[in-house]
């Protein structure tokens, strides 16, 4: 069997600090909002090279909180892709503003900057790019128009740990970045968790207070506020795997050249890495207008796929009522031909061309 993911083999490759950390939590008799998240949000902070991180209970939730500590709220707009897991579009409508949805770039599968222009209303507040399977936005564009427009920029990270645009790691770039531990994300816990990056010292507090029921100090609720916490076992847990990261991502990315290289010859479009970006490969998404065969063919050798995603976000039942004469050709024809190869850090070669064997076997 080849696993889309594998949580096991990676407790197993760090279980013994793992197991330690976590039995020093336990005994320390503290499990919420204490020492271990700090440490933990320290050590974030650091690894991307930003002031601040405010972990949460969730990435759905960094998107909200983000959205809330702007003060975004009924009647204004959020330009953002259709292309994206539905959460993204969720906390937007969550925070009370319309989404707007822009078309995407048929190569990286992200935000089609050129039509963000033609988007923007008197009613947009901000953009909000998906960094999608771990490729980088094109935020050169994005921080033009946010500049000339006078817009807030909200990152969302959740695919996206560790990547780099230009010479800075994703999440940092935008007024606030937002950042997602469902235990499969390249950084996982074992629980939800999340978290929202910033430079911006005020934004910072306001966060600390809008996820602890909007306490600035205790009993003082000056904010409607969240309870919307990591708590100590997970941020133990994040701080452990923090280390291993950039050794993850190298073992993902070299998969990623594998596959690419076992795949030039089939015709497939296969991802790309644009010059100014370093890419994750949270997924290896590769694209046929003969998906289904693949699928099916590749199920039927015990080879996990999935598709990120079948339907997009305007498609889905609670969207369809947003008024919005959505064009967004390039969203509807890639969510036909997409599909998501495993790849993680612990799949070796063998396993590699078995997949790529079964699809050759398919296409000749
Ligand atoms: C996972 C994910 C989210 C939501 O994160 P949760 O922690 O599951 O709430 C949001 N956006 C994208 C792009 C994601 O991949």
């Amino acid at each position: 069997m080849v696993l889309l993911v594998d949580l096991q083999k990676e407790y197993e490759s760090i279980s013994e600090e793992l197991n330690y950390n976590l039995q020093k939590v336990l005994n320390s008799g503290v499990y919420v909002l204490g020492r271990e998240v700090e440490k933990f949000e320290g050590a974030f902070s650091k690894y991307l090279g930003i002031n601040h991180t405010i972990s949460v209970n969730s990435g759905s939730d960094a998107l909200f909180l983000a959205l809330k500590s702007l003060g975004i709220d009924k009647g204004d707009e959020v330009i953002t892709v259709s292309h994206t897991f539905n959460s993204t579009v969720d906390s937007i409508v969550r925070a009370g503003a319309k989404p707007v949805f822009i078309d995407i770039n048929p190569e990286t599968y992200c935000m089609d900057v050129d039509k963000i222009h033609e988007n923007i209303s008197d009613k947009t507040r901000a953009i909000l790019p998906v960094h999608l399977y771990g490729h980088p936005a094109d935020m050169e564009q994005i921080l033009e128009l946010k500049n000339e427009h006078q817009l807030y920029v909200i990152e969302d990270a959740c695919q996206a740990h560790g990547s780099v645009y230009k010479n800075d790691k994703i999440g940092t770039i935008g007024d606030l970045g937002c950042f997602s531990f469902y235990p499969t994300k390249n950084l996982g816990a074992y629980g939800d968790g999340g978290a929202i990056v910033t430079n911006d010292k005020e934004l910072m507090e306001k966060l600390t207070w809008l996820r602890n029921y909007g306490q600035s100090q205790k009993y003082h609720h000056d904010f409607l506020g969240f309870n919307s916490r990591l708590d100590e076992l997970q941020a133990s847990v994040l701080r452990t795997k923090l280390k291993y990261l950039d050794h993850w991502i190298e073992m993902r990315r070299k998969n990623a050249s594998i596959y690419t290289e076992l795949l030039q010859d089939s015709g497939l479009t296969t991802p790309v890495e644009r010059p100014f970006s370093l890419h994750v490969y949270h997924l290896y998404v590769i694209r046929s207008h003969m998906r289904e065969q693949l699928k099916n063919e590749l199920e039927k050798h015990h080879v996990q796929t999935q598709i990120h995603y079948p339907i997009p976000v305007h498609l889905q039942k609670p969207y369809t009522q947003i008024q919005g004469n959505w064009e967004l050709p390039v969203t509807e024809k890639v969510s036909q031909e997409i599909l998501s190869l495993p790849i993680h850090p612990w799949m070796n070669y063998e396993d590699i061309s078995k997949v790529t064997d079964c699809i050759m076997g398919v296409l000749k």
